[in-house]
């Protein structure tokens, strides 16, 4: 026992950390927009940050004024969540009983992974997707199965049923996918839920979609998780506050295993008084839906761009010449933040989320000067 101890020591308190978390390489996320200003040395508001596939709008009126007057943050939140759950089970039409509400839909991952990945588990990713999967799947101590999309994004339901074993948990779905902006259709989704597992179906950008949300299916499928959130729609990102709708019985377990107070006071009163302004969200996200359609054919336009179709708030562009990561890089320098991937998967592409007019114009003022340097050294 001593000479166990001693062994311990000698490597430090991180030979106590698990070896799986240690290998971990950890989450890159997005830097805040003063940050970026202040790198930068110019002012906040010359800023378009089209990195995040933020809700360039806010939040909404009265989800503003509702935080002004609320007085309650030394009070603990209702750990059952019953006004939130409720006004969410008129959103979506839904029992009560199938609603859990999380810090961000982010938390959810988190909670899914870990209740159904044990160690050496794995889950279905479909890649390339939204990192976060792979990430809390990780932590967890499971691991993710990455099936390749097809060239257009859809989802290869035959390249699934290949990789499912004993050991296959769970399938994480996105839809709309981020970051190729393309929906999963019925098709796919029923060939999904077809093979038993427990799909969680991600709908984070469905609000952009122009299409039903498969929440309602939850009743007649006791293996189908859709996660919803205030983030992009609402325009909430900053508060943390994500939903679920799911069986009853899943339902059950998830209030049993997550902290007892995850929905923050102030997210709880911003989010309730989103839903009665949900007029005024419909129309920022038609205005979003207008601005994306703009954004798309200026995109197209420019020679070394080709950008993908949408049904998010973000538009997927191949680099066709010059390289991706550069010309993220000479953005910056006039204050346009925007997302870059070079993998195997997504070589030499470009991620930008939809802003405001002013935003696109500032963008593609300055592809159109970028664009004339490469052109001058090609
Ligand atoms: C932005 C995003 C989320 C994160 O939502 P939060 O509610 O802010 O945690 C979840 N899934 C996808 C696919 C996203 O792009």
């Amino acid at each position: 026992m001593a000479a166990e101890r001693a062994e311990r020591g000698g490597r430090g308190v991180l030979g106590l950390v698990r070896p799986e978390i240690l290998r971990l390489p950890g989450y890159v996320p997005i830097e805040p927009p003063d940050v970026l200003a202040e790198q930068l040395g110019i002012p906040r508001e010359r800023i378009a940050k089209l990195d995040a596939n933020e809700n360039p709008f806010g939040a909404s009126p009265r989800a503003i004024e509702a935080l002004a007057r609320f007085r309650d943050y030394h009070i603990y939140p209702d750990p059952d969540e019953r006004k939130l759950r409720q006004a969410l089970a008129r959103h979506l039409d839904l029992p009560v009983e199938c609603i859990v509400a999380s810090a961000g839909s982010d938390e959810l991952i988190q909670i899914l992974a870990s209740m159904f990945l044990a160690p050496g588990d794995r889950a279905i990713d479909l890649v390339p997707t939204f990192g976060m999967y792979a990430f809390e799947a990780d932590v967890a101590g499971g691991q993710t199965l990455p099936v390749r999309r097809r060239p257009d994004f859809s989802v290869d339901v035959a390249a699934v049923a290949e990789q499912i074993d004993a050991r296959t948990k769970l399938i994480f779905a996105t839809s709309p996918n981020n970051p190729t902006a393309n929906l999963m259709s019925r098709t796919e989704l029923d060939g999904l839920l077809a093979f038993g597992l427990p799909v969680v179906v991600d709908e984070a950008y469905i609000e952009f979609a122009g299409e039903q949300s498969a929440a309602s299916l939850v009743l007649d499928h006791p293996n189908l998780i859709v996660l919803r959130t205030f983030s992009k729609w609402a325009g909430l990102a900053g508060l943390r506050v994500g939903y679920a709708a799911m069986p009853v019985e899943l339902a059950e377990i998830v209030f049993r295993i997550r902290q007892p107070y995850s929905v923050n006071v102030a997210a709880e009163v911003a989010a309730l008084a989103s839903l009665e302004d949900v007029a005024v969200l419909n129309e920022r996200a038609a205005a979003i839906v207008a601005e994306r359609e703009r954004l798309w054919s200026k995109l197209a336009a420019l020679p070394f761009l080709r950008p993908h179709p949408s049904h998010t708030n973000f538009i997927l562009c191949d680099v066709l010449r010059g390289n991706a990561r550069s010309i993220r890089d000479r953005l910056r320098e006039f204050g346009v933040f925007i997302r870059y991937f070079d993998t195997p998967l997504l070589k030499d592409c470009l991620r930008i989320s939809v802003g405001l007019p002013r935003h696109t114009d500032q963008l593609v003022a300055a592809l159109e000067q970028i664009g004339s340097s490469l052109d001058g050294a090609a």
